[in-house]
């Protein structure tokens, strides 16, 4: 059986559809341009496959449209708050709730709770918004991800994990009193999706444990983290999403949380957190920045959708289905030849722009390229993750390069079908034949914090 066919399809059925605009490569060509080849100053009913992030933009299911309509919205003390913290308890098992109106929202509450001026927080891969609150914060972000993780050749399973070697010499080199928690990411977007195993998560709260120091989790996609372990992970095959995703949030004191991926809402997060200390003092701070506690930002309604999709969001049949759509299109791409990070990780294919354009020097922005020349082809949307994300330093003002200069087709959930998966997938090889014509870019505008969300480029001659 080849690995294009799959025998088992989505556990749902199509209620209402969204029609998409149709455009023609000369409509593209002036779409990109004027955009600045930056897909996100794209008008997104220009693009007809939008893969540009997960966040935000799964499909809702007829419960969760149901759980709209219930919204409380009160100012203090919304129905919807208790049915989101007792999901959260529930599926999650953490004490202490404050929603934020989305991840970065619990992240700078955390960062500006725990983390002192000179402070270090070591995580596995920075994220863009993570990293800048820690540093906003006063803190420095160190890498204790595992080399592999560097590799977008490597196999390893777990690309997620900690190296623990790392993280106990920044102890020894630090003191384990500059470093008030390591953040944990699961899955680790920046690396490709890529999952951390349980033995990791347990032998790192040993160490941690040791030190007195707090583990902290991004666990905006743990459910698709959870799914891994179940597949690959001695031990796991017979255990559900739910109770793998309630065994990994065990081994921490607490999380911020984007709802806008695994959770299935458009908006929506939270900070959790076990120490009634740290609570108290998230709690004071969000009412500066997000609203009061018991919303921080949201609409009692978003908070319910939120609370029915974590429930979804830990079905073994979902998950299956959801990382399912992303591993066909992912082999589809690796029979075709074209250079992607393997494994193929949790909610999107990242193609390796650095071999795929392997004639455009890192500050001529091949993901950047890539990524345009893609929408052109086909009106796909997809997005950088490489040179431009990784932004400057900002002590010496250089450019980060980082190892991995990738194009990120990011699946949206319960979104497209598995045709739209076949037509990504025919656009990428078209490309891929006209590689060598890929030109490069030089940026004309450059924002001063998370650069790639805004900047602009020209094509170079
Ligand atoms: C999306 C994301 C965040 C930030 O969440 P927002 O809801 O976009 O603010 C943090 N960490 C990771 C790994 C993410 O993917």
């Amino acid at each position: 059986m080849s690995l294009n066919k799959r025998s088992w399809a989505e556990p749902f059925k199509i209620k209402m559809v969204e029609l998409l605009k149709m455009t023609t490569p000369e409509q593209r060509k002036k779409a990109i341009k004027e955009a600045g080849y930056n897909t996100f100053l794209l008008k997104s009913e220009d693009v007809y496959i939008d893969l540009l992030t997960d966040s935000g933009t799964s499909a809702m299911s007829d419960h969760q449209w149901s759980g709209l309509m219930m919204g409380d919205e009160a100012y203090a003390g919304s129905k919807n708050y208790y049915n989101l913290e007792k999901a959260v308890k529930k599926y999650y098992g953490f004490k202490y709730l404050i929603p934020t109106h989305q991840g970065r929202g619990a992240e700078n509450l955390l960062s500006q709770v725990m983390i002192k001026k000179g402070d270090i927080i070591p995580g596995n891969m920075y994220f863009t918004t993570t990293r800048l609150h820690q540093e906003l914060a006063g803190g420095v972000f160190e890498d204790v991800i595992i080399d592999e993780a560097h590799d977008p050749e490597s196999l390893h399973p777990f690309k997620g994990n900690i190296d623990l070697n790392k993280l106990e010499s920044l102890i020894q080199k630090h003191g384990a009193d500059k470093i008030p928690y390591v953040c944990v990411a699961v899955t680790v977007n920046m690396a490709g999706g890529q999952p951390v195993s349980m033995e990791n998560l347990r032998r790192l709260r040993e160490l941690t444990n040791v030190h007195g120091i707090k583990v902290m989790l991004d666990m905006t996609r743990i459910a698709e983290n959870a799914y891994f372990i179940q597949q690959h992970e001695d031990g796991y095959s017979r255990r559900g999403i739910a109770s793998i995703v309630k065994e990994i949030c065990s081994y921490t004191d607490g999380a911020t949380f984007s709802g806008k991926k695994d959770a299935l809402v458009n908006i929506g997060g939270f900070l959790a957190v076990n120490d009634q200390h740290i609570f108290e003092e998230a709690s004071n701070l969000v009412v500066v920045y997000e609203g009061l506690h018991t919303y921080g930002g949201l609409a009692g309604r978003d908070m319910e959708a939120m609370a029915i999709g974590i429930e979804e969001s830990v079905q073994d049949d979902h998950m299956k289905a959801r990382i399912g759509q992303v591993q066909y299109l992912g082999d589809r791409l690796s029979e075709a030849g074209i250079p992607i990070v393997k494994p193929i990780g949790g909610h999107g294919i990242f193609i390796d722009a650095k071999r795929f354009l392997p004639h455009l020097p890192q500050d001529q922005f091949p993901a950047q390229a890539l990524a345009a020349e893609l929408y052109i082809d086909s009106g796909v949307r997809t997005m950088e993750r490489g040179i431009v994300s990784a932004g400057r330093n900002s002590q010496t003002g250089d450019h980060y390069y980082p190892k991995l200069e990738l194009v990120r087709l990011t699946i949206p959930r319960r979104v497209y079908t598995q045709d739209h998966m076949d037509v990504i997938s025919e656009s990428v090889e078209r490309v891929y034949e006209k590689r060598k014509k890929i030109k490069g870019l030089e940026m004309v505008y450059e924002p001063r914090y998370l650069r790639f969300f805004q900047a602009m480029f020209r094509q170079l001659k």
